[in-house]
């Protein structure tokens, strides 16, 4: 990767209105020139105020009506990542994408990671349903839900886990049943991310209960402001809780929100779950890629030792086995989004991704724990550093990455029979 020269005295973003480079010509240009062409734009463009405060892939404002920019620099990085196209910039320019290719793409993406800078919009409706809608929406679908994706209007979630349905989704009893040109919903999902702060809901639910397991379901978008769509978070044992409970009773929606054809959802929902797993996985590197350097930190002060060769043999031991498999995974990663440059959807290998990236995670936030001892036992209050406080939540949130978007061992079987070919 090409590492982003700043010109002197460009880190003050402009005051005039966002100067527009034209997109167009970017595809006849050189990735290089490209490459230069971008920086700069980012470093006039981006609020000053956001440098360095991004620390992994997925970080940076979420979009959506129920919570706004937590600062007018946000707000304006978003607006101005809009106008040019950026916030999507593989995306069709006609529905507010920048007509990019993927190789853009991941330029624009490697330079927002080298200056720390956080993606002007981050979130479910980029990752997961905007793309699943281009692959399988119809016009009038794209039309109306890519625009406010894209424009951070909109913030979706995903229905997917039920109480009966986890590893075995396709288990899944919501009901959708058809009533003139509406579907009535009726049934539970739960572990929803981030529910009661999104406004549209992405689901699975059973339209034909006779038919075997997985031809009876469908996947539907639904608006969570309908009659009878009501939520209810879940505490965690982090502390802070991202997940909520969704109920349907008597929900009407129009058959017209049916992504694909009735009965035939699981093949859409099996292309979903592709994205959302090569989304954590990518966003499990994006994280790891400062991990020696803060684990190393960490130990300085834990064995105050603030400069030379650390002093505790296994330490050193420890940190550099974990760094040569992160960097190894890193590798990976980027030959995995090479791949994609040619066009090419996430398939069964992003399981892959997922199960090793979630467990290096955990491995090294163990690790940071064991490092720093009781620091990392505080949960609230003056007594503990605010980094020592973070770690604790970040160590227990992460348990949850190997469970989320499809738990290891369902990865694993997915591995052996659709990678490898096991019987
Ligand atoms: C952080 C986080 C965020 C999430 N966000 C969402 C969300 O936004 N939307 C959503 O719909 N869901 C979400 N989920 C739910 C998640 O998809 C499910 O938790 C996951 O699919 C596992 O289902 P389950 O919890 O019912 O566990 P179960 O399926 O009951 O599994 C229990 C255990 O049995 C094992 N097991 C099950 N089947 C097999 C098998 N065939 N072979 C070997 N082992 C097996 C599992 O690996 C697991 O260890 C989230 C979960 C987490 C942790």
């Amino acid at each position: 990767m090409k590492r982003v020269s700043v010109p002197a005295g460009r880190l003050e973003p402009r005051s005039d209105a966002y100067p527009i480079v034209p997109t167009r010509g970017a595809l006849e240009m050189s990735l290089e020139d490209f490459r230069a062409e971008a920086a700069l734009w980012i470093v006039e463009n981006a609020p000053r105020s956001l440098y360095g405060t991004r620390s992994g892939r997925f970080d940076g404002y979420w979009g959506g009506k129920k919570q706004p920019p937590v600062s007018e620099d946000v707000a304006r990085w978003l607006a101005a990542c809009v106008e040019r196209g950026w916030t999507a910039p593989d995306w069709p320019t006609e529905l507010g994408g920048g007509g990019l290719s993927r190789q853009h793409t991941e330029i624009i993406s490697e330079i927002l990671t080298e200056l720390k800078l956080p993606p002007p919009l981050v979130g479910f409706g980029l990752a997961m349903i905007g793309p699943t809608l281009l692959d399988f929406g119809n016009d009038a679908q794209r039309a109306a839900h890519i625009p406010p994706i894209v424009r951070g209007e909109v913030r979706w979630c995903q229905g997917y886990s039920e109480p009966g349905a986890g590893s075995d989704l396709a288990s899944l009893a919501t009901r959708a049943v058809r009533d003139g040109d509406d579907f009535v919903i009726d049934g539970q999902k739960v572990w929803t991310s981030h529910a009661d702060k999104s406004d549209w809901i992405f689901a699975l639910v059973r339209t034909n209960p006779d038919a075997k397991k997985q031809s009876g379901i469908t996947f539907i978008l639904i608006d969570m402001s309908t009659h009878g769509v009501s939520t209810r978070p879940i505490e965690l044992i982090s502390g802070s809780s991202p997940f909520c409970e969704v109920f349907f009773e008597n929900v009407r929606v129009p058959a017209a929100n049916v992504v694909g054809q009735v009965d035939h959802g699981w093949t859409v929902a099996k292309a979903l779950l592709g994205y959302e797993r090569s989304m954590i996985g990518a966003a499990m590197g994006g994280q790891l890629r400062d991990a020696e350097a803060d684990l190393v930190a960490r130990a300085r002060r834990a064995l105050d030792a603030p400069s030379g060769q650390l002093p505790s043999a296994l330490t050193r031991d420890e940190i550099a086995d974990l760094a040569m498999d992160e960097a190894c995974f890193n590798v990976t990663v980027q030959r995995v989004i090479e791949g994609m440059k040619g066009g090419k959807k996430p398939g069964s290998e992003s399981s892959i991704l997922k199960v090793v990236g979630s467990a290096l995670k955990q491995r090294r936030f163990d690790l940071a724990v064991k490092i720093a001892g009781p620091e990392s036992q505080g949960w609230e209050g003056d007594a503990f550093a605010a980094d020592d406080l973070s770690l604790t939540r970040d160590w227990l949130r992460s348990r949850g990455n190997t469970i989320e978007g499809g738990t290891s061992e369902v990865q694993l079987n997915i591995i052996a029979k659709h990678v490898l070919g096991l019987p």
